[in-house]
């Protein structure tokens, strides 16, 4: 089933300060039967999650892993008080849940940001399990921030083969650690200060296997609005093969200011529309209303609302995405 999302590029409505704007999509790919990734991209939280274990079970662990993150009382306050340790308490929640409802046979990848503030300055939150990454485009700078959990990974850090070898290592696809499954369960984490215009993009391995890193970079340093962004990305991955699901989520930073309500970079003099009173308007929300089969063990509502419901609520997730693509395929 293909369907587009309403609209799926959200501002948050927050005022003054920060705001944030993102776009997100999903693709089976052309070789794959089943989408197993999920995503969630809802303020303060952006992830995604790819998930293994094949007949189903993957796209189980990986929809446990983003509803699990999904119950995260910051999403519906909109707060941003959220800590690596709390972030953590959820995944570890989500490991369990996955281990109940699929014996460990199948796992996660987990990579994405949670945008937290500390004394009124707000950081990136980056969070990595497994080989799904998480980018940022600052300054002019694209660099990948979160670093795998995979063979591949661990020969490069050993100085035994190089990126570019890794990139097309037979091994590359074996991942160490991961939600669900296996002994390696802990996550890693960066913090890092949100600079004015930067982007992060997260995406699972079937956008970084297809596009080399430059590839990407031209992309979203092009490409203006964060929705277009994320359409382009995942249409060059399908036109280099789309051999795995695609998952890309983009957002950007804009209005960022520090505890004196200085922004952090010089302004316009101009009025634009940041300067003009904001309505609490949200774009319609997109939640995908496929259930998933009943979890035994999971705390999360098997029912999901109806998209046209959902259409103008303003405190609903922009999207919970569970193995839905959201394209049309290859255009
Ligand atoms: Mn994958």
């Amino acid at each position: 089933m293909n369907s587009q999302p309403a609209a799926a590029t959200s501002d948050t409505g927050r005022e003054p300060g920060l705001q944030l704007s993102c776009g997100y999509g999903t693709d089976r790919g052309l070789r794959r039967e089943l989408n197993e990734d999920s995503f969630i991209a809802s303020d303060p939280v952006f992830a995604v999650a790819d998930g293994m274990g094949g007949h189903e079970a993957g796209e189980i662990a990986s929809g446990i892993c983003v509803r699990t993150l999904a119950g995260m009382p910051q999403l519906a306050t909109g707060e941003r008080t959220a800590t690596a340790a709390v972030v953590q308490q959820y995944l570890v929640s989500a490991d369990e849940r996955i281990r109940t409802a699929t014996g460990s046979r199948a796992g996660t990848t987990l990579s994405g940001v949670v945008v937290v503030e500390q004394i009124g300055v707000p950081y990136w939150l980056v969070m990595n399990i497994g080989d799904s990454r998480t980018y940022r485009l600052s300054q002019g700078e694209f660099v990948q921030v979160s670093v795998d959990h995979s063979e591949v990974q661990e020969l490069v850090d050993a100085g035994e083969i190089t990126k570019e070898q890794a990139a097309v290592h037979p091994r590359r696809h074996v991942v160490t650690r991961a939600l669900g499954t296996g002994d390696e369960t802990e996550a890693d984490y960066w913090l890092l200060p949100v600079e004015e215009g930067d982007r992060i993009m997260v995406c699972s391995d079937g956008l970084n296997a297809e596009l080399t890193d430059d590839h990407m970079f031209r992309i979203l340093s092009t490409v203006g609005h964060p929705q277009d962004a994320v359409d382009a990305l995942i249409q060059a991955a399908l036109r280099s093969g789309g051999r795995d699901n695609v998952t890309v989520i983009v957002v950007d930073a804009r209005n960022v200011m520090n505890d004196a309500g200085t922004d952090t970079a010089p302004r316009p003099a101009v009025e634009d529309e940041d300067t003009l009173p904001r309505t609490e308007v949200r774009d319609s929300a997109a939640v995908d209303t496929e259930e998933l089969p009943e979890v035994p063990g999971s705390a999360q509502p098997a029912d999901a609302p109806d998209p046209a419901d959902q259409a103008s609520a303003g405190d609903a997730p922009d999207a919970v995405n569970e193995n839905e693509d959201r394209h049309d395929g290859l255009k």
